[in-house]
């Protein structure tokens, strides 16, 4: 099917493209990758009137750490870029294991890790990641930048607090205060379909004790799911077999999957609990060659 008619704009400064958005308002659409705009274009259930296309914007395209180790990715970073980032494989083991599952090599060529976060789709697998990490997403619009915390930045299935004038220009993951490690799992039906279950851990230790850790869900629910309790479990001890399970026994409660074609609930919750005992086994290995 076509998309309906709509006037594109392609804008050469953020600037420009606010403005843009200032006049299109409600019916305005920002594209990036455009890899879930325009499906949702063609399937007619996106009907922006404008179309607002950041890809000529100069300097957006970064992924870097500052001085401190706080990660920022730069709206038209796209999936590729972190895929084959040595920094994220040498700082960011959450994120890189996650990069490679992102859907397949075509989509990951286009696609932006902070268009992802502003699609808010429940089988995001960025979304996850970035919860657990404890990152944000940086909005400018007409009047000034802010910083959201992911935790409030997605307020439901495709829907983020972004007001329509509003651009988000980078996501950023705070710096580790400790020995960051984690890893995400997904199952998928086959390779490069979005999750039936992902499940997102980022631990922090110093020593064997764990000083932060974040874990949390993807496909499980009607938007990214923040397993805080679990995550609470782990900090402040060593991790042991017992704190692994009561992590995994809170992370699958809080799970709140649906049967369908790709599982019954129970199975899903299940592979919850199942994914946070292995990233966490793998957490514990790793933790202790480097103790
Ligand atoms: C076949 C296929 C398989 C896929 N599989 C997966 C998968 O396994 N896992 C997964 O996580 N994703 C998957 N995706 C989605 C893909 O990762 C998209 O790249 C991502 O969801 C959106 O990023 P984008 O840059 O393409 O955003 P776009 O499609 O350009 O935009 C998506 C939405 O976000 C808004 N937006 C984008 N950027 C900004 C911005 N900077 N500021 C404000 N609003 C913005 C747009 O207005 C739009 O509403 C898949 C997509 C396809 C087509």
């Amino acid at each position: 099917m076509y998309p309906s008619r709509f006037r594109y704009e392609a804008p050469r400064s953020l600037a420009e493209a606010i403005g843009l958005l200032q006049d299109g308002g409600d019916y305005a659409k920002v594209l990036a990758g455009g890899q879930s705009l325009v499906p949702l274009m063609k399937l007619r259930f996106a009907s922006p009137e404008l179309v607002v296309d950041i890809n000529n914007v100069p300097g957006l395209d970064y992924h870097r750490a500052d001085p401190d180790g706080t990660l920022r990715i730069g709206a038209l970073c796209r999936h590729v870029d972190l895929e084959r980032s040595d920094l994220l494989k040498t700082t960011q083991p959450t994120m890189a294991s996650a990069a490679p599952l992102i859907a397949d090599p075509i989509v990951r060529n286009r696609g932006t890790l902070v268009g992802s976060l502003c699609h808010a789709d429940p089988q995001g697998d960025w979304a996850s990641v970035v919860l657990a990490l404890g990152g944000s997403v940086v909005a400018r619009g007409p009047r000034g930048v802010r910083s959201i915390p992911l935790a409030d930045f997605v307020t439901g299935p495709f829907q983020n607090v972004l007001d329509e004038d509003e651009i988000a220009v980078e996501a950023v993951i705070p710096a580790a205060q400790g020995t960051r490690s984690g890893g995400y799992l997904k199952l998928e039906r086959r390779v490069g379909d979005f999750a039936t279950v992902g499940v997102a851990v980022a631990l922090e230790t110093s020593g064997a004790t764990v000083t932060r850790a974040g874990i949390a869900l993807t496909g499980v629910g009607g938007s990214t799911i923040g397993a805080t309790e679990a995550a609470a479990a782990l900090t402040g001890r060593p991790l042991t077999g017992e704190s692994i399970a009561r992590a995994a026994d809170l992370a699958a409660q809080v799970a709140r999957p649906r049967t369908d074609h790709r599982g019954s609930a129970e199975y899903k919750r299940h592979m919850v609990r199942t994914f946070v005992v292995r990233l966490l086994n793998r957490t514990d290995a790793a933790v202790e060659r480097a103790a």
